[in-house]
């Protein structure tokens, strides 16, 4: 794949190609029209390049937006009285279309939550369905769906139905929808294919040949193309895709474990964390990128967080290397979303947020001195604490590592566990790092302490956790017990 992102394909460039290149290691731009409109040598690199990352046997279409790819899908494959199933927490472009747009048309479309029951999709197929379209990871609140198992559902039960998939927030790198079972793979270039925030485009990639000549025949009759400036441009920018993919990837797992732990976060939505609801769909599908979704706690103002904001950018795009923080409520989903949402993901206090490739430092430090006015402490991430305490947690195997210094000069720093239960928090006014080992028993826990300390809180503990705190200076241990809730131990000495 990382191959992919730059050479186009694999097999050899024709003699003809290479000689319009002029000696160049890039394809140029062709801004020209020539005799068929529709052909064009840069529109076509970018096309090529689509084809190999999505893994589609049919060349890919680009589009000239997101929207106008996923408007083509409609006009495409879509006719009076027929019905729709989408899933109902979509792009609110994509919600908009099928809501307003084409019920005028006589489509009329269900919005189904598919995230936590597949099987839910059988109540809702009808003789009329002739479209299920999904968005996995979704926008904003980061579901998944199992695209395997509704496409096989789906097509078990009529394999006409055409099945779509939004895989713009995974990119190809991180989802391959077409190997899935999907038909049809549709990605917004906007986003992360470009991922320099200067381009608008679309694409749309398919197995099928009949799928491909329709939608051949219909970038022809609708004249929604991208241009071939904007082709240079996204194919310049697929060079460095697999490359951003992972920092992205990188930057927003801290980000998302670092909100976790914040107490003026209610709860985060980032599919690579055990805590999220779709956690072993992610595991088996895949979709983790800088995209990440949380609620604010009850006792915050969205507005007065986003105002807060310094490094991170208030604003609705995504997928760029520049972090941007939004509100579904207020922004991007005002119109659509929460008329037809009820669940807990909904909240007004939901903030999207696509984490950039800044420093992740800097991100961290932005977010926390935001959310810290909510919790009257101006508590400061201490960086070099933390190092240290990754390096301890490295050395026993832990699951990770915090470590924060408040203005009055406390320590708290901590190594997290994750027991086979549930995650476990250490953290505390400690004068030293501590760290978690596990002795090798399911629920025995064992706390190490290196330089001696004043007080543990134990937060979120398992159910039939048994803690027990080892000096390894004096070599002295106890059992703490059995910890069942949020837990202070206070020890002066072991
Ligand atoms: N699909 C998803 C998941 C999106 O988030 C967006 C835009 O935000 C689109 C499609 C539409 O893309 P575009 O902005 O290129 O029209």
């Amino acid at each position: 794949m990382d191959t992919f992102c730059i050479h186009s394909r694999l097999d050899e460039i024709s003699a003809e190609e290479e000689k319009s290149w002029f000696g160049g290691v890039v394809p140029p731009i062709y801004l020209s029209n020539g005799e068929k409109p529709t052909i064009n040598p840069t529109r076509q690199a970018l096309e090529q390049t689509l084809t190999c990352l999505d893994q589609s046997t049919q060349p890919t279409l680009t589009f000239a937006s997101g929207l106008a790819a996923a408007t083509s899908v409609c006009l495409t494959l879509l006719k009076k009285d027929d019905h729709a199933i989408i899933v109902d927490d979509a792009y609110s472009g994509t919600t908009n279309l099928f809501k307003t747009c084409l019920s005028r048309w006589s489509i009329q479309s269900s919005f189904i939550n598919l995230s936590s029951s597949p099987l839910i999709i059988t109540k809702y197929l009808l003789p009329n369905t002739r479209l299920v379209w999904l968005e996995s990871p979704s926008n904003p609140s980061l579901r998944l769906v199992d695209i395997q198992i509704i496409s096989s559902i789906v097509h078990n039960q009529n394999s006409s139905i055409i099945i779509v998939v939004d895989n713009t927030f995974a990119s190809p790198l991180n989802q391959s929808p077409l190997s899935l079972g999907a038909d049809i793979c549709l990605a917004s270039l906007t986003k992360y294919i470009n991922g320099h925030t200067d381009v608008i485009g679309g694409c749309l990639s398919m197995n099928r040949k009949d799928l491909y000549e329709k939608f051949l025949a219909s970038q022809t009759l609708f004249d929604m193309r991208l241009s071939p400036f904007d082709c240079y441009l996204v194919r310049r920018g697929l060079n460095t895709l697999a490359l951003r993919m992972r920092q992205h990837i990188k930057n927003a797992t801290h980000v998302a474990e670092f909100l976790e732990r914040h107490p003026a976060i209610e709860r985060v939505f980032y599919p690579a964390l055990p805590s999220h609801p779709q956690y072993e769909i992610y595991k088996k599908q895949g979709g983790a990128s800088g995209m990440c979704s949380y609620i604010l706690a009850e006792n915050t103002d969205v507005k007065q967080f986003l105002n807060s904001l310094k490094l991170c950018a208030v604003a609705v795009s995504l997928g760029g290397c520049e972090t941007l923080v939004e509100s579904p409520a207020l922004m991007t989903h005002r119109s659509t979303l929460y008329e037809i949402e009820t669940s807990a993901e909904m909240s007004e206090k939901l903030i999207r947020m696509s984490v950039g490739l800044e420093n992740v430092r800097d991100i961290i430090n932005d977010l926390n001195q935001a959310l810290n006015q909510f919790e009257k402490t101006n508590d400061q991430i201490d960086w070099e604490l933390i190092e240290e305490a990754k390096h301890v947690s490295r050395r026993f195997n832990a699951g990770g590592a915090a470590a924060l210094r408040t203005t009055s000069g406390s320590i708290y720093s901590g190594i997290y566990f994750e027991s086979s239960q549930a995650l476990i928090t250490i953290c505390g006014e400690m004068s030293a790092i501590s760290s978690m080992i596990n002795d090798g028993h399911r629920d025995l826990v064992t706390i190490v302490i290196l330089r001696g300390f004043d007080r543990f809180e134990i937060i979120n503990p398992c159910e039939k956790c048994r803690i027990l705190i080892k000096d390894l200076n004096s070599n002295a241990q106890m059992i703490v017990g059995t910890i069942d809730k949020p837990y202070q131990i206070s020890i002066n000495e072991v």
